[in-house]
């Protein structure tokens, strides 16, 4: 028995004449940058997130570079983030010159925690930028009033959460300013490779984030700032387009894997992810945690099932960061995650009984 982590050749064999189609229409088009592929998908992706504007850009890492700059966020400015968020939100704002300052996660939901938000704002701090960790919402109203009390700009990191409510509504609009999203092929929403887009409901931002993606021009060879080349290829827009209206199906997919996890684990000694009142999470992982991770990873792949860290080194830790001076014991609660952190098997075309089987294997490991 084999359980692999995830499976994207299924996603495609499940729609494959729809995404064959796509690429034909793409193909036949003769438009492979822009047109009217890319403005059909991103108005597609603005209405099911309830936002005004999406715009695509190369990839969520530049999503939210992008929002930074188009912000005015730069050198001698401070952004505050999850101390366990993944590595490209740290990145986005130092390639915009700004700092990033950690803020410890909650321990039970691994995402920003409020209480500790306001202790770390300076200054210099310019925005906030809570991600939506393994798909589950970051709770954003203490968050946002935080923002507005300090005059904060808040950007979301949804790059694992399409699809997810907070408080009913859609992540993607009503509360960050600009709401950045990855496309990668692993994501609950996933390209054909790179891929990403920004949804908002400002529409000065939205058009100041299409001309950052494109050199900075508005109009042909005239530039205005010294922007980047950062879009979604109409090849991938088609994709995402034809994937778009099965999203819903497969996060339900994800939500009975994580229930059948949550129930056959419930007596276990792990930590499981927890699920406040007002969050419809979308399960892009799911994630325990236990001091005992590396013996349970162990024993499990021993069995062919196979899981990942998702981190195992937080970024204040990573050599790229040494220059900020942020040793081992600086964020306990990040790097203990870190130590204790195991994402379990989960994609739509996992199938119950292999989940089950996993869970089983899991239940013996840690008895
Ligand atoms: C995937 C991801 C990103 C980066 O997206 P890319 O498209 O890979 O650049 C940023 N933040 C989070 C939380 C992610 O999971």
């Amino acid at each position: 028995m084999t359980i692999s982590f995830l499976e994207l050749k299924p996603i495609y064999d499940e729609l494959k004449d729809e995404i064959d189609a796509a690429i034909a229409e793409v193909m036949a088009s003769g438009w492979f940058v822009g047109g009217p592929v890319c403005t059909r998908f991103e108005e597609r992706f603005a209405d099911f997130c309830g936002a005004k504007h999406c715009v695509g850009v190369g990839n969520g890492l530049d999503a939210l570079h992008l929002a930074i700059r188009a912000l005015g966020i730069g050198a001698g400015d401070e952004v505050i983030i999850a101390s366990n968020s993944f590595v490209a939100t740290a990145l986005a704002i130092t390639m915009a010159g700004a700092t990033p300052i950690f803020v410890e996660p909650d321990p039970i939901s691994s995402n920003l925690d409020p209480l500790l938000i306001e202790a770390r704002i300076t200054p210099r701090t310019r925005a906030i930028i809570p991600t939506h960790l393994y798909g589950q919402p970051a709770d954003m109203a203490p968050i946002k009033a935080i923002a507005d009390r300090h005059g904060l700009r808040l950007i979301e990191d949804a790059a694992q959460a399409h699809g997810a409510r907070y408080q009913g509504q859609r992540v993607g609009s009503g509360y960050g300013d600009i709401v950045c999203w990855s496309f990668y092929p692993s994501k609950n929403l996933g390209a054909l490779g790179d891929g990403g887009a920004i949804t908002t409901d400002d529409t000065d931002l939205a058009e100041s984030i299409r001309v950052l993606g494109n050199y900075g021009s508005r109009l042909r060879y005239v530039n205005d700032e010294r922007g980047v080349n950062s879009r979604l290829d109409p090849l991938h827009a088609a994709v995402l387009a034809a994937k778009l209206p099965y999203l819903d199906a497969w996060n339900a997919r994800r939500a009975q894997i994580a229930a059948l996890y949550l129930t056959e684990l419930a007596d276990c000694p792990i930590q499981l992810p927890h699920v406040p009142e007002w969050a419809d999470p979308v399960w892009h992982l799911f994630v325990i945690h236990s001091p005992r991770r590396d013996a349970i990873r162990t024993a499990l792949a021993e069995q062919g099932i196979a899981t990942q860290l998702h981190y195992p080194i937080p970024p204040h830790l990573q050599q790229a960061y040494a220059d900020l001076g942020l040793g081992e014991g600086s964020f306990p609660i990040a790097e203990r995650l870190a130590r204790e952190t195991l994402s379990l098997p989960m994609g739509p075309h996992l199938a119950l009984d292999d989940a089950r089987r996993v869970a089983e294997a899991l239940r013996k490991c840690v008895r």
